[in-house]
Order: structure tokens, then C-alpha cells, then sequence
């Protein structure tokens, strides 16, 4: 322990003036407090601590420390735990922190640059003996402290005991497997826990391609019939993409009210549990894709007054989405929706309101008992919100009202309008939120502030960005010549452009790429050409991603090596999801040795999006999309969405694309994958390629293919699973092609020829 310094002392009173005699007071405050500068003078600080007792953590970085704080204050009066200055003190390395005790309160962590190599960060229990009651943890901060293998399993925050705070945290960048923050009820002491969690910011998290994505997961299936009474109330999400489910509550009695889901790809979803609330929320999808609302599995569940706006989620990422059920459904399951109520919730322009949804032989059970009343729903482009997949008269509808271009949900016989009213509907506008006028109050009622990026969180740590931007830094021009990428690319930063001329520009060492970078030759005239003897031309590296643009790419100096390729993922697990962009490019003479790929990726690693746009592969002996190394079947996958737009396959050994996703999981989006106005032409032939196919297209969610041209070559290949994937097939015309091949007929196509 250690006296105050000085240093902080002159910046806690100002010395310029006369001091008075609160300062004075502040003064014998601050020179009473107790500091620490290790974990074990932590310890003995705790072991000693009285109720109302404050304990500060010195400033500085405190690097692999294991902090285990442990105390007993009393009710109204707390121990707390503190930085001497909140943002000053820093934990890094494999930091983490366990709580147990009562009434204790801390504040301020910072962690960032690590991981922990325990189950979570911050733990609200320090053994099973020793779990937290009555404790606060505000003002915590965990930025992008993941592990470098993004299978490897880890919570930020989990949350054991009962009536527990967790308060104005800032969560953000989360890019491995397992979820953000859990209350976790493995036993009796940690059940009817009435936790809150409020005020929290949930930043940034990356899709992870995978389950185990969620941001927020309120207890198991396990012990789902059991009440956790957890209230979640003020937090802001933003771009919680991880998974399906961005909040899981998965016990009985939980409340959701006046959270703003902003942009995020996922859902409120009632996974498991009963008597669940969710109301006076704000989901704001802003047309972004995958964006999502709230989805009803179980029984006494109730969804009122909130207001959902641009979101474009199908199936179970509707705006507003009842499950069917399982009957007799093992716990882990799918039980039905009984007793349930949706009403007086605020639709604007979202793009699914999804009724029995996940209908199938397993999930035969429609919701019965259940009311949708009051809703208003207004779309300014869309007709077709509905879809009902199975019986809905156990669903009574009541003064809905519709904007007149929306259809009624049909189902056989049901008199369709009945509940539903067409209307104009009229809105009022105010601090960019709609209102509705109506004979019961419609969307959020709530006087509460609506929670956004300034009012929640901590206010003294800068908000971060971690989306990939290329080109918004600075332009280096680059002169053709031996390795002068290589050389060119040591000396940039996020963001950075390099210009090459007309020319020829030979790597004789392969590029490393670790950072969002564009190269790109001039819009008009020759192409610069590059060429590379080392396989990969670019190495992408966690943090890496590229933007090729007018460039000539060739391998006609390539090693006399199979296997190479000209852009190749880590070998090793890659936490950062990378972005690849190739737009009017001429890919050519990969085929100096079998298995020469365009694109090489590994296992464990994830691209968000991959963009081919006017571009020319010519002479390839491998494949140029080949994502396919997620082979356990468990739902995961290599990319999420490949767009292809405007190019020409020419010669190519392997496939032009093969995406792959195997297993029965239902908690991802992707792949999904856009190919337009495209040609092929003998594609697929290489005896080593094993999936016999031109474009094979397995367990994808979204596919469609349109304006095609495919000339002497290997099938169109389609494996549908699971998750009713929206596959359209539109103007393909084969010429001396295999018959196109699925196994199953749920697609659809339209003027497909091949003669
Ligand atoms: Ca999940």
C-alpha cells in the first residue's frame, strides 16, 4: 500500500486558489485513502475493509494480474473498489477479475490488449462457496480483449449470486466464441437472482460465423423452468452481430424494457423460460441486412409497446416473429407458444412479421391461447410483411391496423381481415422517433430517456470504431520495380492506399497484409502488372483485409510448387473477420503446378464479405473461391456473404465458387452469396477437384444466381439443410454443361436452360 502521491494530490485541490473548506475536507479524504498497487496488497486491503471503506487501485498498467476481491460491507453502506482515477488504470495481458462477497462495489476496470485465460473476465463469484450478493460492478471497461484463437471459449461477464448490478459498462469488440455477458444458474443460491442490468453500452461485436455468438444470455435450458427474475432495462446495443440471437433469455420472469437495439443483425429472442417482458423497446434496423426484432418461443410470454423500425430480417430474425413448438419438447427444444400476447407494438418499414415460424415435422405445434392486438404496422414498399407457416387460429387478432398496401395473413379459410384494419396511417416525428395516434397508446410509453451512445456507458473512455474502412487514410505511390509493395506496405497504417503505375511490379517475398489495405492501379490505360515467385502473393494476417483494384495479376513467375495461391488466409486461427474486395482486375496464368488457388483459406478463420466485381481468372488449375474448411458439420462456416457481380471464368481447374456449411444448427445467417450477369466457361474439369462442380453451393441460407452464361462445365451443385434457405435461380443459360444438381427441390427457378 502506499501513501498518495503528490502529483495526484495538486490535481485533486486546486492550489491557485485560497482553499476552502470543502477541499479541505477532500484534502484529509484523499490523504486517508488507501491505495494499491498489487493484487496481494489488494487482498490484505480487503481482508481489513469495513463497510464504507474505500480501496483505490493505483493508476498505471497492471499486466497479468488475477485480482480476487472479496468483502462484506452492509446494506447502505459498501466497500468499494476503485481506481484513484477512472481510465488510469489499465489491465492487460491475461488480467481478470473474480467478485465474492456482499455489498461490495467496483468500479472502473479497464481491461484491453489480452484475454483472460479463465472463463471470463469479470466473475461475480470467486468460488462456488464464494459467490457475490449485492455487489455493483459500474463503469467497467472491456475493449477487444479477445484470445487469439477464435474457437477458444470465454465469457466477458458472468454474473453468479443474486441481486447483483451490473451498471454503465462499455463492452466492445468481442470477436471469439462464447457470450458477452451471462447470468449463469447452475444452482439454487444463483436462481430467483432479480439481477439488473442497466445503463450498459454493448459496443461492436463481430459475426462470428458460428453458435455461441450471443451478447447477452440469461441462464441455460438446463434450468430455463426455473425464475431468474433479471430485469435488463436503459442498455444500448449497437452491431451486436455475433449471432441469431443477440439477447437469449433462456429462464422465467425476466423484463426487458427501454433498451434501443441499434443496427444490430440478431434478436431478442425468448429461447427458453416463461413470463418473460419485453416492452418500450427500441430495435432500429435502418435497413441494414439480418437486422431483427423479437422472437416468442414458450408460454406467458408478453411483447408490448415497442417500436421496431427498418428491420429486414426473414424467418426467425423477423421484426415480430411466434415460433411454432415441439409437442412434448425435450427441454433443450422448442416448447410451444401458449398464453402469449404481442400487442401494441409500433412496425415501421421492417420487412417480416413471421407467424409459426420454423414450422416443420419436429416443430408441429402452433401457439395457442395467444393475442396480437393493437399493432400498428406501416410499410412504404413492401405488401408481403406476413408469413404464416402453420395454423394461426390459436392466434386472436384484434384493432390491428395495417398500412393499405399490406396483404392480410392468409391461412386456408381463416377470414383474413378480421383484427385488421387498413389505414393511412399518419405519423408525428420528433428527435427522429415516429409517433401514432391511436385509441390505445401504440410503441413505447415509457417517459424514460431512450438509451443511445452518450447516455450509457462510461463517459471517460473514447468510444470505438472497429468496423473496416479502407482507403480513409493516406495515399503512398508506389514506382514498379522488385518488391516495392513489399517494401511500401512496411510503412502503412488502417486505411492506407498504394498507387502503383503502368508497369510490371515482381514480389519476390510474399506480403504481408495485417491492416484494411487498398492497392489500386489507374482507373483508365494499362493496368499495372504484378507478379510473385513466393506463394502467397498476400498473406492476410489477423487484422488484415484488402481492396484490389485495376491491377493485373499474373503467375507466370510463380514456383514450380503445387498449392500456391495468390491471396491466403492465416494458417492459424484468425479472431479478426477480414473484408476482400477485387474490382476491375485480370486474374491470369495460375497454373504453373496443380492446386494454384486464388483465394486460399483455413480453417478458423472468416472473411464478413468477399466482393468480385468486373473482373477476368483466366488459366487457374486450383479454384478461385474455395470455402470449404469448416468441415465438422457443426454450422460453422468460412464467410459470410460473396457477391459477384460482372465477371468471367475462363479455364478454370477447380470450382469458381464453393461455399460450405454443414450441420443442423440454426443460429447463423450466412453464407450468403449474390453472383449476377456472369460467365463461365470450362469450369470444374481439374480431376482434383472433389466437388465436381462449377459453383457448389452447400448448406447456404441465401443464394441467388442470376444472369449467367456457363459453357463447357462441370454442375451448378446445391445441398440444402436446414433453416428453409432462400435459393432463386433466375436466367442461367447452360451450353455443354452438366445438368444442374440438388437434393432437394425447395428453389426456385426461373428460364434456367441447358442445351
Ligand atoms: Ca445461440
Amino acid at each position: 500500500m502506499a501513501v498518495i502521491s503528490i502529483a495526484i494530490l495538486l490535481t485533486a485541490c486546486n492550489t491557485t486558489k485560497t482553499t476552502t473548506s470543502s477541499e479541505v475536507s477532500q484534502l484529509t479524504d484523499i490523504l486517508n485513502r488507501t491505495v494499491v498497487n498489487t493484487p496481494s496488497e489488494l487482498s490484505d486491503a480487503m481482508q481489513t475493509a469495513e463497510p464504507g471503506d474505500i480501496i483505490y487501485l493505483a493508476s498505471g498498467t497492471w499486466t497479468d494480474v488475477e485480482l480476487k476481491i472479496e468483502g462484506y460491507g452492509k446494506e447502505g453502506d459498501t466497500i468499494t473498489v476503485m481506481p484513484v482515477e477512472k481510465g488510469k488504470t489499465i489491465f492487460e495481458g491475461t488480467s481478470n477479475v473474480k467478485i465474492g462477497g456482499e455489498y461490495l462495489h467496483v468500479s472502473g476496470l479497464v481491461f484491453k490488449n489480452g484475454y483472460t485465460e479463465t472463463s471470463s473476465v469479470i466473475n461475480l463469484q470467486i468460488d462456488k462457496d464464494t459467490p457475490a450478493n449485492h455487489c455493483r460492478v459500474s463503469e467497467c471497461v472491456i475493449d477487444d480483449y479477445n484470445p487469439s484463437e477464435r474457437f477458444d471459449t470465454d465469457y466477458w461477464i458472468e454474473i453468479y449470486g443474486k441481486y447483483n448490478r451490473l451498471d454503465h459498462c462499455y463492452l466492445v469488440g468481442k470477436r471469439n466464441r462464447g457470450v458477452t455477458l451471462a447470468v449463469r444458474m447452475k444452482d439454487e443460491r444463483d436462481r430467483e437472482n432479480f439481477h439488473r442490468i442497466d445503463h450498459n453500452y454493448f459496443g461492436y461485436r463481430a459475426i462470428l460465423g458460428s453458435n455461441g455468438g450471443e451478447t447477452l444470455r440469461i441462464g441455460t435450458s438446463h434450468y430455463s423452468l426455473s425464475n431468474s427474475n433479471t430485469t435488463v432495462e436503459d442498455n444500448y446495443f449497437e452491431m451486436c452481430n455475433g449471432e441469431l440471437e443477440i439477447v437469449s433469455s433462456k429462464s422465467c420472469q425476466n423484463t426487458f424494457i427501454n433498451n434501443t437495439f441499434y443496427e444490430c443483425q440478431g434478436t431478442l429472442t425468448m429461447r427458453h423460460g416463461n413470463e418473460t417482458i419485453v416492452e418500450n423497446n427500441y430495435l432500429i434496423g435502418n435497413g441494414k441486412p439480418s437486422t431483427g426484432g423479437i422472437r416468442i418461443i414458450n408460454e406467458k410470454q408478453t411483447v408490448r409497446n415497442n417500436y421496431l423500425q427498418g428491420l429486414t430480417g426473414y424467418r426467425f430474425k423477423g421484426a415480430l416473429v411466434i415460433m411454432n413448438g415441439v409437442p412434448n419438447s425435450p427441454i433443450n427444444r422448442y416448447f410451444p407458444v401458449i398464453d402469449s400476447d404481442m400487442s401494441n407494438n409500433l412496425v415501421i418499414d421492417c420487412d417480416h412479421i413471421q407467424l409459426c415460424a420454423g414450422a416443420d415435422e419436429e416443430r408441429s405445434e402452433p401457439p395457442s391461447n395467444c393475442t396480437f392486438n393493437n399493432n400498428v404496422i406501416s410499410n412504404t414498399k413492401k405488401s408481403k410483411v406476413f408469413t404464416v407457416y402453420d395454423d394461426i387460429s390459436g392466434i386472436s387478432f384484434n384493432g390491428n391496423i395495417l398500412s393499405p398496401n399490406i396483404a392480410y395473413p392468409e391461412y386456408q379459410n381463416r377470414p383474413e381481415e378480421s383484427g385488421f384494419t387498413l389505414e393511412d396511417i399518419t405519423f408525428t416525428e420528433s428527435n427522429g422517433l415516429k409517433t401514432v395516434q391511436s385509441n390505445t397508446p401504440v410503441g413505447p410509453i415509457t417517459d424514460r430517456i431512450r438509451p443511445n451512445h452518450s447516455n450509457t456507458g462510461v463517459r471517460w473512455y473514447p468510444r470505438v470504431d472497429y468496423s473496416i474502412k479502407f482507403a480513409e487514410g493516406k495515399r503512398v505511390k508506389v514506382a514498379p520495380g522488385e518488391n516495392t509493395i513489399y517494401d511500401a506496405m512496411k510503412e502503412l497504417n488502417e486505411g492506407d492506399v498504394l498507387v502503383l503505375q503502368p508497369g510490371d511490379y515482381l514480389q519476390t517475398k510474399s506480403v504481408k497484409v495485417n491492416k484494411a489495405i487498398r492497392i489500386e492501379g489507374p482507373s483508365v490505360g494499362p493496368k499495372p502488372t504484378i507478379t510473385f515467385q513466393r506463394s502467397p502473393l498476400f498473406a492476410l494476417e489477423n487484422g488484415g483485409s484488402l481492396d484490389l483494384d485495376h491491377l493485373n495479376i499474373s503467375g507466370s513467375e510463380s514456383d514450380d510448387y503445387s498449392g500456391n495461391a495468390v491471396i491466403r488466409t492465416s494458417r492459424y486461427s484468425m479472431v479478426d473477420n477480414y473484408i476482400l474486395k477485387v474490382r476491375n482486375c485480370d486474374i491470369e496464368d495460375l497454373d504453373v503446378n496443380h492446386s494454384f488457388n486464388f483465394l486460399k483459406v483455413y480453417k478458423n478463420t472468416f472473411a464478413d464479405s468477399i466482393l468480385i466485381q468486373n473482373t477476368t481468372f483466366k488459366d487457374v488449375s486450383g479454384h478461385i473461391l474455395n470455402m470449404n474448411k469448416e468441415i465438422d458439420d457443426t454450422g460453422i462456416y468460412n464467410v459470410e456473404t460473396v457477391e459477384i457481380d460482372n465477371c468471367q471464368f475462363e479455364n478454370i481447374g477447380g470450382s469458381a465458387v464453393n461455399l460450405y456449411r454443414g450441420g443442423r444448427d440454426e443460429s447463423t445467417f450466412g453464407p450468403m452469396i449474390w453472383m449476377r450477369d456472369s460467365k463461365l466457361v470450362n469450369v470444374g474439369y481439374d480431376k482434383r477437384n472433389a466437388n465436381e462442380s462449377a459453383i457448389a453451393l452447400h448448406g447456404v441460407q441465401h443464394a441467388e444466381l442470376t444472369n449467367l452464361t456457363i459453357e463447357d462445365s462441370r454442375r451448378i451443385n446445391l445441398h440444402l439443410i436446414v433453416g428453409d434457405p432462400v435459393i432463386k435461380l433466375n436466367t442461367i443459360e447452360m451450353k455443354n454443361t452438366e445438368k444442374l444438381q440438388s437434393n432437394s427441390k425447395a428453389f426456385s427457378s426461373e428460364n434456367v436452360t441447358n442445351k
